[in-house]
């Protein structure tokens, strides 16, 4: 009679346990039938242990075994034994059990897709059952590594005076840039309330209450386009700290990331992050979140390539270029289906000029009709280009140009393998600007949302020339992804009220909207500043993924829908009725 469920996990028996009486509980992961014996693989989320039944030992037992199916609960007894062909991928593999007592606890339907570390499940069918794909040790692994950076950031937090404070999620729409998800008040017919961007107008709150250093690991829900880094509904490490300037919280959080990478994967930077202005960001990588595992950083052409005759660089603000090392072997085909690449509406390019620097010493180009053996070497010298090397070049206006010169630097920087997973390299974008123009509206919008402050030496400039003003507002990008930012916050009504004003917000429209911040502002709030961390990003950013669905347990799809629950669904017209809305 089998009174306990487990003695032992199934990842836990080792060779010193030879000899012991063991039960374990878990799920069948494999049956193999050889002869007279039968084996099974047992699962559990610790690991897989082998057991072993022998028709010559108890030919009973052995049939019982052999009617088990894929993903059966059982439970068993048996004897530790060693094992005579040793596994050696996996921990309990020098060992297995034989069998003596079997039970099944639950049987199983056949799963839809294999559930092992390599499955024939694809995307969808896994996001359906995703209770099953949970089981498979690789996705296993990503929830380990998100619980223990959690568990890290708490740790680390905490003993940085950083206090936990929930914030609600029924509130009042926070303007992040986002849609906001809305909620109807049934009790407050005709309204709604908003699932918050983010904690951002709490966070301040508590600092004006004089909480000083808060912390809090937050859903935040937007509702916007997704992405392979975007879901509806994410988490942020979510900081505040008050009497700070943009240097500690810059140094605070600097440490938090060391801590991390120490503690949840040994790894160590050396020195500090280096920094970056936003706009030598924009100049050097045409990107906010410069990859910077690589170079191939873009050259200024202007002052060689413009007025050569040759129209489409002549007519373009920017000509900007990028030198592939090694690569003046590219097959004109190879060449062709770059240029096919840049084309395609997601990068959006008209064309792709290229030049190929021979090994020879001679320079081959696609628009050698307009420019002479010197003129390209000067496109050389500019883009330190070598013999060997192949020159990439693109035209438009800054903002284009730049924008699809960043995709086809990160395209190469894949193609030629320089965006190793395994190598981590962090980045500080600092000076972010206050304001961008917003062409759909006719308005300037806050880039960082309008809680950010202006630089001292550059409020002057609110008026005159907004989008010069610069922001007190910082980034942490690692390989090519935005970790996180925040930033020293306005704490003084009169420029919280300039700031809405230079938004375009009236001043009954910014009081409907932020009138309890600013009243707050007017009982002593101190300086503050913070930011927040993308949890979900920046634990598949450690684990050397760009998707950051596979870190979330329950994720949802690139239509926004949970498709095992079946979410988003009509509601019953009870419920409407209740909430007095009508369907249109
Ligand atoms: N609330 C900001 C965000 O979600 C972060 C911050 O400014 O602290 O991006």
């Amino acid at each position: 009679m089998i009174i306990m469920y487990r003695t032992h996990t199934c990842g836990e028996l080792r060779i010193d346990n030879v000899g012991n009486e063991v039960t374990l509980s878990g799920w069948i992961q494999r049956i193999r039938e050889m002869g007279g014996m039968t084996f099974i693989d047992l699962r559990d989320r610790y690991g897989i242990t082998q057991l072993t039944f022998n028709s010559s030992v108890n030919e009973e037992l052995n049939q019982e075994a052999r009617k088990l199916g894929r993903e059966y609960v059982i439970q068993i007894s048996g004897e530790v034994i060693e094992r005579s062909s040793k596994n050696n991928n996996i921990p309990t593999g020098e060992i297995e059990i034989k069998v003596n007592q079997l039970k099944v606890l639950n049987a199983s339907k056949t799963p839809p897709f294999t559930i092992e570390n390599e499955t024939d499940g694809g995307d969808e069918l896994r996001m359906k059952y995703r209770y099953l794909d949970l089981r498979r040790e690789p996705i296993l692994e990503k929830l380990r590594l998100r619980n223990k950076v959690a568990l890290e950031t708490r740790k680390f937090l905490d003993s940085n005076d950083f206090m936990d404070v929930e914030t609600p999620y029924l509130i009042k729409s926070t303007p992040e840039g986002a849609r906001d998800f809305v909620v109807p008040s049934r009790m407050n017919p005709g309204e709604f309330y908003a699932l918050p961007q983010s904690p951002q107008t709490f966070k301040q709150l508590l600092m004006v209450s004089g909480i000083d250093r808060y912390y809090q690991i937050v859903k935040c829900f937007r509702d916007e386009d997704l992405r392979a880094d975007r879901q509806p509904e994410f988490t942020q490490i979510d900081c505040e700290m008050s009497f700070i300037n943009q240097e500690e919280v810059l140094n605070v959080f600097e440490r938090l990331i060391k801590h991390l990478f120490k503690t949840c994967k040994n790894i160590e930077f050396e020195g500090d992050f280096p920094r970056i202005t936003y706009a030598e960001a924009m100049e050097r990588y045409g990107s906010d979140k410069p990859d910077i595992r690589f170079g191939m950083e873009f050259k200024n052409l202007n002052s060689v390539a413009k007025n050569k005759g040759f129209k489409i660089f002549d007519d373009a603000e920017l000509v900007l270029g990028i030198t592939a090392k090694e690569c003046a072997v590219y097959t004109r085909k190879q060449l062709d289906q770059l240029t096919d690449w840049v084309k395609r509406p997601q990068v959006g390019a008209k064309g792709l000029v290229y030049c190929r620097y021979n090994e020879d010493g001679t320079l081959k180009s696609s628009v050698d009709k307009f420019y002479s053996q010197e003129d390209l070497k000067e496109w050389a010298e500019t883009m330190e280009a070598s013999p060997g090397d192949l020159m990439l070049v693109l035209s438009g206006s800054t903002d284009e140009v730049r924008s699809q010169m960043n995709d086809l630097r990160l395209h190469m920087g894949d193609e030629l393998g320089l965006r190793n997973p395994n190598i981590f390299k962090p980045l500080w974008v600092i000076d972010f600007p206050l304001l961008e123009w917003d062409q759909e509206s006719e308005r300037y919008h806050a880039m960082h949302h309008p809680f950010t402050s202006p630089k001292d030496e550059d409020i002057h400039l609110l008026d005159t020339a907004p989008e010069k003003v610069r922001a007190n507002a910082y980034d942490l990008a690692m390989n090519g992804v935005e970790l996180g930012g925040g930033s020293i916050r306005i704490h003084d009504k009169q420029l919280q009220q300039k700031m809405f004003e230079v938004l375009g917000f009236t001043q009954e429209k910014a009081q409907e909207q932020f009138g309890f911040l600013m009243d707050a502002f007017e009982y002593g709030a101190p300086p503050h500043g913070g930011l927040a961390f993308g949890l979900d990003r920046l634990v598949a950013t450690m684990g050397g993924s760009e998707s950051i669905r596979d870190y979330i347990a329950f994720p949802k799809n690139n239509a926004g829908r949970d498709v095992m629950i079946d979410a988003p669904a009509p509601i019953d017209q009870e419920q409407l009725d209740e909430l007095q809305l009508n369907i249109k």
